[in-house]
């Protein structure tokens, strides 16, 4: 009840703040089983990008989902308001542009739900005898190899940098040297579960509901929140070998190369 009223007041401060016209009681009504939070810290964290290059005017709350089920209330909540309200899905908050973030909504924070008290997304189910696993949509490309390394399996593709989580790079494309074998990342997802902006949620692949699966890989977050993806999996390779170069040395042989072109240029 505490909570309740605390976060009613919070809700309330903020729309005499910018003038919003969200009934706070929409969001109480919700009675998720992952955590609606008002706390300064997370709505601070959720205006920002993860390099703090983009600063957003606050979200009015950020939601720590437990569910896809969670998710459908808050879209459905939006969806069906009067006033309205904007919905964002945050992953790891490593795209630069603001596209994460949401003034004078709800932030979805996808991943990093695993800290604090409250229900909890699910763990990934690795398959090992069909090579895939089912991943929740916020979980980081380190903990979804580290799933799969236990049966001596790993994903297809990744990203060099692997603090990314699977909805955040599902919505882009996700590259790195594999890429020249298996393709990018949205290459090797069997299906997805997709909460859609009227806060229904839909299973696809290339079999089923295949107009969806294809607006939301690469889609930038736009058709909707991917909840769960199953990604492709092959054995892991015994050794790897990696290659760093520096750019500096790579803009001096560009500029390099520029200068010697241009002379036959006329
Ligand atoms: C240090 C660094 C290294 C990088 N390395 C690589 C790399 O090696 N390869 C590569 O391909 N890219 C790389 N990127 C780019 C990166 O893939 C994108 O910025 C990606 O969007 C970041 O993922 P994120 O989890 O931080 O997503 P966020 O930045 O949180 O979100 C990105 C977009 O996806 C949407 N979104 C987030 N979660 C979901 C979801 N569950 N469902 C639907 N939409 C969602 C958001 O609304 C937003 O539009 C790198 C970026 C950085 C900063």
């Amino acid at each position: 009840m505490a909570t309740k009223l605390l976060l009613t007041f919070a809700i309330c401060r903020l729309i005499v703040t910018v003038g919003l016209t969200l009934d706070p009681t929409e969001l109480l009504l919700l009675g998720v089983d992952g955590i609606l939070s008002v706390d300064s810290t997370d709505v601070e964290t959720a205006s920002l990008d993860f390099g703090r290059v983009t600063r957003a005017a606050p979200p009015l709350a950020v939601l720590h989902p437990a569910s896809a089920q969670d998710i459908a209330q808050l879209i459905k909540a939006a969806y069906g308001s009067g006033f309205g309200f904007t919905v964002s899905a945050r992953g790891h908050g490593h795209s630069i542009g603001g596209q994460a973030q949401t003034a004078n909504g709800v932030v979805v924070q996808m991943s990093g739900s695993k800290r604090g008290p409250g229900r909890k997304p699910p763990q990934p189910r690795v398959w090992p005898r069909e090579r895939y696993v089912d991943v929740w949509g916020g979980e980081l490309w380190i903990d979804v190899l580290r799933s799969s390394l236990e049966y001596g399996l790993a994903p297809k593709s990744w990203t060099d940098y692997l603090y990314l989580s699977v909805g955040g790079t599902l919505s882009n494309a996700g590259i790195s040297g594999q890429a020249f074998n298996h393709g990018p990342q949205i290459s090797n997802v069997h299906e997805l579960d997709v909460v859609t902006g009227m806060g229904e949620l839909f299973t696809c692949s290339t079999e089923q509901n295949s107009e969806l699966f294809h607006a939301v890989l690469g889609g930038l977050g736009q058709f909707g929140i991917i909840t769960r993806a199953r990604i492709s999996l092959e054995p892991a390779p015994q050794r790897i070998a990696t290659q760093n170069f520096c750019n500096i040395p790579v803009l001096v042989i560009v500029r390099t190369e520029e200068e010697k072109y241009s002379s036959f240029m006329t």
